[in-house]
């Protein structure tokens, strides 16, 4: 886990960067109830939880990082070692979609694959998004470039996939796009218990409450209102614990259903 602090001009100020759709009086009256002041909140300091998961046969990675974004991210390899394992010990690595804060650890400081041993999973249309030649969208020609840089060394590796699969015993994908073209989450089941890691189909704990309010620089809004609306009835009807990748950390947390919507409950 690493913090990023995000401010102009890199981003709005979060409050109209996040919820870039919300009507005004709707929004501040959310955000009062959540003891959120939209004036004084001029920064989105958001964690960066990446995923380890031991099945006892696999080591599985969920996103790879912000390598290189701030002095405090490129942490990943160091951290694992530090809990005792390698890189070369990782034979899976999930990558939910390829935003550069979830791929920048993809590769080392030479450009070369940072899990030589793993099989690198991403969703068919993510793949073919950011790797070919796109027509005017949100995003700038430097993001193409850190892009490119973290997934082109690895396509040797690099499995795609086009349906709902169990990627090895026990950790599945879930297609939930909307965020970016083929976003995935990812759920992980052991002992009749689920982990479903939402990534960034929810930015904000506020989503889950508004799934309808869209953040600035997500283009495809029906499709992420109702690949939302999709998640919060999975987790909600099958008892998942779910992980926000951006959420405050740990991220963890149960939703339960409240009138027609969703609350969220951290743990
Ligand atoms: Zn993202």
């Amino acid at each position: 886990m690493a913090l990023l602090r995000m401010s102009r001009p890199l981003i709005p100020p979060p409050a109209d960067f996040l919820f870039a759709n919300a009507p005004n009086k709707m929004l501040k009256k959310s955000l009062d109830a959540h003891g959120i002041e939209a004036a004084r909140w001029v920064a989105f300091v958001s964690p960066f939880t990446c995923v380890m998961v031991n099945t006892g046969r696999h080591k599985v990675l969920v996103d790879t990082g912000a390598d290189g974004l701030t002095p405090n991210t490129g942490k990943l390899v160091r951290n694992l070692h530090a809990v005792g394992i390698e890189a070369n010990d990782i034979d899976t690595v999930i990558l939910t979609h390829a935003h550069d804060d979830h791929i920048g650890g993809n590769t080392d400081t030479e450009g070369k694959p940072a899990f030589p041993k793993a099989r690198y999973i991403i969703w068919k249309e993510e793949w073919a998004f950011w790797t070919s030649e796109q027509p005017e969208t949100v995003y700038k020609d430097e993001d193409f470039t850190f892009i490119r840089k973290n997934l082109l060394p690895i396509q040797h590796q690099m499995d795609l996939l086009d349906r709902e699969v169990e990627i090895v015993p026990g950790v599945g994908a879930v297609p939930a796009p909307g965020h970016t073209p083929g976003h995935m989450a990812v759920s992980v089941c052991s002992n009749l218990r689920q982990l479903l890691c939402i990534s960034d189909a929810f930015l904000h704990p506020l989503h889950i409450e508004h799934p309808e309010w869209h953040a600035a620089h997500e283009v495809a809004h029906e499709q992420i209102t109702k690949t939302r609306c999709f998640l919060l009835d999975k987790a909600a009807s099958e008892k998942a614990l779910m992980l926000g990748f951006h959420f405050p950390f740990p991220g963890l947390g149960h939703v339960v259903r409240k009138g027609t919507g969703w609350r969220w409950q951290p743990i």
